[in-house]
C-alpha cells in the first residue's frame, strides 16, 4: 500500500495496489500546470484508489474534451488526472506520495514538446507524444 497528501495535509490518499510505471510528461499543458519543466506521475488502477481525508478541499479543473485534473483547493497541490480515453486507470502526482518509492523514472512522454531550457539527463526512454 502506498500512501500520500497534498502540501498542506488537508488531502491524504492510498494506493492499495503497487505504483505503475513513472513517467515524466513533458507537454504543454503539463508544464502550465505544475509551473515547471514536467509533471511527473504514475499510473495506476482508478479501483485501487482512495482519498482517505479532505474529499470537500479536491477540485477538479476540466480540461475541455480530453481529462479532469484534480488538485487540493487550499494549497493548490496536484494530486491526480483522470483521462476520458482511459476510464479504468489514473494518473497518480508522483510528488505527492509519502510512501519510500524506489522505483526510477520509466519513460519521457512528449518529448517534441519539451521545454527549450530542459536538458533530459537521464537514460530513459523518450517519446515524441505517447508511446
Ligand atoms: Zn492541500
Ligand atoms: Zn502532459
Amino acid at each position: 500500500m502506498n500512501q500520500g497528501s497534498c502540501l498542506c495535509g488537508g488531502v491524504t490518499y492510498q494506493i492499495q495496489d503497487e505504483i505503475g510505471p513513472i513517467i515524466y510528461c513533458h507537454c504543454q499543458r503539463c508544464r502550465k500546470s505544475s509551473g515547471s519543466a514536467f509533471v511527473t506521475s504514475t499510473e495506476i488502477l482508478r479501483s485501487q484508489f482512495a482519498v482517505t481525508a479532505g474529499h470537500d478541499l479536491v477540485q477538479v479543473y476540466r480540461v475541455e474534451g480530453s481529462l479532469d485534473r484534480a488538485f487540493c483547493q487550499k494549497c493548490g497541490s496536484q494530486l491526480y488526472s483522470l483521462r476520458d480515453a482511459t476510464p479504468k486507470t489514473m494518473r497518480v502526482r508522483m510528488g505527492t506520495l509519502d510512501t519510500v518509492i524506489t522505483k526510477k523514472v520509466s519513460s519521457h512522454i512528449f518529448v517534441g514538446s519539451k521545454a527549450s531550457w530542459d536538458d533530459i539527463l537521464d537514460s530513459a526512454p523518450q517519446y515524441l507524444e505517447r508511446p
